[in-house]
């Protein structure tokens, strides 16, 4: 508050011990007396609201009709596993950098652009699955306009494509099927087609109005009717977006760099987003240093739909954050500090409610359950609730696994700690731990184990926790 009001904090102290408040210089006070002590030094307290938030990132108001422009669509894969998501994703990817610029060489920054034989532009999310899809969209970033619906020929309708149609449903966005795995023996799209009619999906081969492509991520057959198929629906969603208004976006990676510091790849929603512009995300906030897009190349701007790497972030935001360009920087600081504040605020309402001591209390009471406690560090946000989500549902009805903690970056001390005192594993995905939680580890006994693959990471703790299972009877 000193600080802010250009006092010395003596004189803060000073003032509030005169109210009658014994306090000391690092001590949080609330804010009806620091409104006191701002009019005591003869300055005027501003009190940030949530509403206040809104109209500061609101810059422009209405969108001329003469300013909005048709914007490409921003597509999520999803189907069952092993359905060919991955590999649809790379099959389009390459198919397009061999058309395309010569000798490009794609980077993952999680998403991508292609452009169709006929012109027109798609953005593809890089990370397929529900579970990005819906942790997204519980962060209030609905990115996604239309949904590809993988379904593997040999294998038809399963449990995690019914999931994706409902994840579709549930966020109103519409969807094409993929039919993929045409070119195995014993492809059957037929039955892919009428196990979709239980679950409310007419495709039009049936004459529904769902659009429907048989593809093979291997062969490349049929890529380009699935990318007409996809230019066809954003044609009757008429996307528009307004490029003259100040960017606003949703963040779909975001990691601590070594060499860069703080790096988000952020797909423009509406607006352009330029370098130098001053912007907050989340709880965090920047000023465009740089912007790198899907080809690894610097660029001055992005536009409506276009991924891009943001570098100048003052930290890490996390995936399903928006970001908002503001004109200031001491709003976009007063805007990052009031969220942080208000976050804070939240997760210790939330933390009283139930305790990890509850939880373990209410564990050891309840003789049936028994948990296995993980704490998990990822490379990414997205990955980090990629892998909680899915060991969630590993365990039953006798065993279930607890996510002590999840976070992103290297594995530290204080995550070695927290595992001890827990008696829970450390689970590094593309992350190492540092020499001193090494040692550490070692001294207590704490296991660390190093993954790069989501699927061999689940595969592991569904053993650990039948192990524990069998242990316990
Ligand atoms: P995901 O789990 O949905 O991402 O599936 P993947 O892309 O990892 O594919 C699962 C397996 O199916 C891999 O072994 C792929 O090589 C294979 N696969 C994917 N698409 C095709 C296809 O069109 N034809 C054939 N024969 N195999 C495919």
């Amino acid at each position: 508050l000193a600080n802010r009001m250009a006092e010395r904090a003596a004189d803060v102290v000073k003032s509030l011990m005169k109210m009658g408040m014994m306090v000391t210089m690092n001590q949080a006070i609330d804010a009806d007396t620091a409104e006191l002590v701002i009019e005591e030094f003869g300055h005027k307290a501003v009190r940030v609201s949530d509403a206040d938030v809104e109209q500061a990132i609101e810059t422009v108001g209405n969108d001329r009709d003469e300013d909005m422009i048709t914007r490409p669509p921003i597509v999520t894969i999803m189907g069952h596993v092993d359905h060919g998501k991955t590999s649809l994703l790379d099959a389009i990817r390459k198919a397009n950098v061999v058309s395309g610029e010569a000798g490009g060489i794609t980077q993952h920054i999680g998403a991508y652009q292609v452009t169709t034989e006929n012109g027109a532009v798609i953005s593809f999310l890089d990370t397929p699955g529900h579970a990005a899809f819906t942790s997204m969209r519980s962060r209030g970033a609905a990115v996604t306009d239309i949904v590809i619906l993988v379904v593997a020929a040999d294998d038809a309708v399963m449990p995690q494509t019914i999931e994706a149609i409902a994840h579709a449903k549930a966020a109103k966005v519409p969807l094409i099927v993929a039919i993929n795995k045409m070119d195995k023996h014993g492809a059957d799209p037929t039955k892919v087609r009428t196990d979709l009619l239980q679950h409310n999906i007419v495709v039009e081969a049936m004459s529904g109005d769902v659009q429907d492509v048989e593809v093979s991520a291997k062969t490349g057959m049929g890529l380009d009717n699935l990318l007409e198929a996809i230019a066809l629906q954003a044609e009757i969603l008429e996307l528009k977006a307004n490029p003259k208004r100040a960017a606003q976006g949703a963040v779909i990676e975001a990691k601590l760099d070594v060499g860069r510091g703080p790096v988000a790849t952020v797909l423009v929603q509406n607006g352009t987003l330029r370098k130098g512009d001053i912007f907050v995300v989340g709880e965090q906030w920047g000023k465009v240093r740089a912007l790198i897009n899907d080809k690894g190349e610097t660029v001055m701007e992005a536009g409506p739909s276009v991924p891009v790497e943001v570098l100048g972030l003052n930290g890490t935001p996390q995936a399903g954050d928006v970001l908002n360009v503001v004109e200031t920087e001491a709003q976009a600081r007063e805007i990052a500090d009031y969220r942080e504040k208000a976050a804070k605020d939240k997760r210790a309402a939330a933390g009283a409610a139930t305790t990890l001591e509850q939880l373990m209390a209410k564990a050891k009471a309840d003789k049936s359950v028994s948990e296995l406690p993980v704490l998990v560090k990822a490379d990414v946000q997205g990955s980090a609730e990629a892998i909680v989500q899915a060991l969630e549902k590993v365990g039953n009805d006798e065993v279930r696994v607890r996510i002590l903690h999840s976070g992103v970056g290297a594995i530290t001390d204080t995550d070695v700690g927290l595992a001890e005192a827990s008696g829970a594993p450390i689970i590094g995905f593309n992350v190492r731990a540092n020499a001193s939680a090494r040692n550490s580890a070692h001294q207590k006994g704490v296991e660390i184990r190093y993954y790069s693959i989501i699927y061999d990471l689940v595969d592991d703790i569904k053993k650990a926790a039948s192990g524990l299972l069998k242990a316990e009877v």
